[in-house]
């Protein structure tokens, strides 16, 4: 359902170009991350393309890049040790 909001609503089109542009970004720190899949569990564009999206596994596509990541911070929040953040 929240895709096909998205698709048909011009303020998620205006969003999904501001999402593009954003000096904000979803970062991971490797170094402390538990690789505990947390984060993935809570991401939507991960649940509909696991194969494609991780928020932290390697070689995989991040979806906070995604033009359908509605920066909804769940992942971010979800962290148990801070290794996802959301800054410049
Ligand atoms: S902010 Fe929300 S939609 Fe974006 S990557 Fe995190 S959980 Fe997924
Ligand atoms: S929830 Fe945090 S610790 Fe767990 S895999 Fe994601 S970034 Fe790593």
């Amino acid at each position: 359902m929240y895709q096909y909001h998205k698709l048909g609503c011009p303020i998620a089109w205006v969003s999904d170009w501001l999402n593009k542009f954003s000096l904000f970004k979803i970062k991971l720190n490797t170094d402390s991350c538990l690789s505990c899949g947390a984060c993935d569990k809570k991401c939507y564009i991960v649940a509909m393309e696991p194969a494609k999206y991780s928020l932290y596994k390697p070689a995989t596509e991040k979806p906070g890049n995604s033009y359908t990541c509605s920066k909804c911070l769940e992942c971010v929040a979800v962290c148990p040790n801070g290794s996802l953040t959301y800054k410049v």
